[in-house]
């Protein structure tokens, strides 16, 4: 029997979801983070199996061929996806899991018969100010900046889907709203 509360978390990339998220983790120890597969490289400071499961592409089409995720989507050039079990074995033991995933993943989800969530949209203040963020960060190309704030336009688009739409301007009062 599923016990845990499904939470399904989106944001265009530079929103502030990955801090805002770690933050809350802290703060409600009931919560626990899905840990994504992921074929994209891991940027500085990133674990494997704490922030994601990085494994090659052959490796993702093999577990996606098995059906072994809840949801998958490719995401700026890369692929992204929930391992069905590990989110149902979290669950069934009684705990609250939150996916960080994309519009797609999101969509999936959505329409899925297993599971149903409460979803959650964060957004940024304004395009200008997502795409300082994004520069700030200094872990992108030119090119897949540029890539990463096309598609936050398109991912913005799907906001209006969600239970919840979170404007992240100000770290704590946004902490505040989600607790
Ligand atoms: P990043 O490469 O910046 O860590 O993540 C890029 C995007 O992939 C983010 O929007 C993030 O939410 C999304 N993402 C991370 N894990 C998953 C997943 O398992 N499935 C899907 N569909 N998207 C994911």
């Amino acid at each position: 029997m599923i016990e845990g509360r499904l939470f399904v978390v989106s944001a265009p990339s530079g929103a502030g979801k990955t801090t805002l998220l770690k933050r809350l983790m802290a703060r409600v120890p009931r919560l626990v983070f899905s840990v994504s597969h992921t074929t994209r490289e891991p940027r500085a400071g990133e674990k494997d199996g704490v922030d994601y499961h990085f494994i090659s592409a052959d490796t993702f089409h093999r577990m996606a061929d098995k059906g072994l995720f809840l949801e998958y989507a490719e995401v700026h050039d890369n692929f992204y996806g929930t391992s069905q079990k590990s989110v149902l074995q979290q669950l069934r033991r009684g705990h609250d899991v939150v996916l960080d995933i994309d519009v797609q993943g999101a969509s999936i989800v959505r329409q899925s018969a297993i599971l149903q969530g409460v979803h959650i949209f964060i957004a940024p203040p304004s395009l200008a100010e997502l795409e300082k963020r994004l520069r700030g960060r200094k872990t992108e190309s030119e090119a897949h900046l540029a890539v990463r704030l096309k598609n936050a336009v398109i991912e913005m688009q799907a906001a209006c889907k969600y239970d919840y739409l979170v404007v992240n301007d100000d770290l704590d009062e946004t902490i505040g709203l989600l607790v």
